[in-house]
């Protein structure tokens, strides 16, 4: 029995290794289908602002659905298109879908869009950006870039470079999945970043009755604050939370609790437009008429 353990582990490691493999070989293959055919969709989910909860933007997150028309989670695709070298053709995709969408919405709605940090490496974004946001004729301020930690952590000059020029078009940055990973806190002072977004984790840690992280997330909203900096609270699903954060100075909110993801046909922009209209704050004027 003993000597036959090590070549049942062996055999359940290697069956176990196949399984993985066949699992990645099917995502490459619906990444290139994807790629030629036009298979990726963008989903929107809204943020609001932290003190009236109207909507004032959406994040654009990507899909992907495997033969069977089975969603593909980004955390599991993005690896991999980043690994085999899709990933620039995939972002440029979001950014011109996600300007070209941002365009048909109200003037003072933005549209966010995640960027992956081999996305920095050509020196291309730039050009990419600029020509997305001409050929939708928005302004850049309509455009928020999302980057995460580990941009930051190698050649930072050039990246410092690239997210400058990227700000001279009147992009907004913003810091995604703030406090969750492992660079210390002197890139907000070196970066220029407009936002920053509370991780997710921290709204989940709060639902399982951890008393610390709301004082934890009262102490980053007013840091923010302080250095002219926005917040956004990720993954508020209770009522609860929406409250802490309103009494904390939260500027913006996004969850479930708001909004799933959903695609551009299924959010209604119209009542949206209506119920702006309505709630129309007198002194930022009536620009609609
Ligand atoms: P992220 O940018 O931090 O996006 C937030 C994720 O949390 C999204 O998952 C969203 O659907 C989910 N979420 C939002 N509110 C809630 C909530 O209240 N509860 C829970 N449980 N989840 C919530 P999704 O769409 O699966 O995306 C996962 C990650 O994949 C994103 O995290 C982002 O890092 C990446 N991603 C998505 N779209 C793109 C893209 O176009 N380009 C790149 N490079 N990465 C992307
Ligand atoms: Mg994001
Ligand atoms: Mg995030
Ligand atoms: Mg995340």
């Amino acid at each position: 029995r003993h000597k036959s353990s090590k070549q049942d582990d062996l055999v359940f490691f290697e069956a176990w290794m196949d399984e993985d493999n066949h699992r990645r070989r099917q995502i490459e293959a619906r990444l290139r289908h994807a790629i030629e055919s036009d298979g990726f969709e963008l989903y929107y989910q809204p943020l609001v602002c932290g003190f009236d909860n109207q909507v004032l933007g959406y994040e654009a997150l990507i899909r992907l659905r495997d033969a069977e028309g089975k969603p593909i989670p980004p955390s599991e695709f993005i690896p991999i298109a980043e690994a085999r070298g899709y990933i620039k053709s995939i972002g440029t995709f979001v950014i011109q879908e996600a300007t070209r969408q941002v365009a048909q919405w109200p003037q003072e709605i933005f549209v966010s869009v995640n960027l992956s940090t081999v996305q920095f490496v050509d020196g291309d974004l730039l050009n990419i950006v600029a020509d997305a946001i001409s050929a939708a004729g928005i302004e850049g301020k309509r455009l928020e870039l999302e980057v995460v930690e580990s941009l930051l952590l190698e050649r930072s000059d050039d990246v410092l470079r690239q997210l400058k020029a990227l700000r001279g078009l009147g992009v907004k940055i913003a810091m995604d999945d703030f406090g969750t990973g492992y660079s210390s806190l002197s890139y907000l002072w070196r970066f220029p970043f407009d936002k920053l977004k509370i991780d997710q984790s921290f709204m989940f840690a709060m639902a399982r009755g951890e008393t610390k992280v709301e004082q934890l997330v009262r102490t980053i909203v007013s840091m923010a604050h302080h250095m002219g900096m926005k917040v956004v609270t990720e993954g508020v699903e209770e009522k609860v939370q929406v409250d802490m954060l309103r009494e904390c100075g939260c500027d913006q909110i996004q969850g479930y609790y708001f909004g799933r993801p959903v695609p551009a046909e299924e959010l209604a922009i119209e009542s949206l437009r209506q119920f702006r209209r309505n709630h129309s704050d007198p002194r930022s004027g009536d620009e609609e008429g």
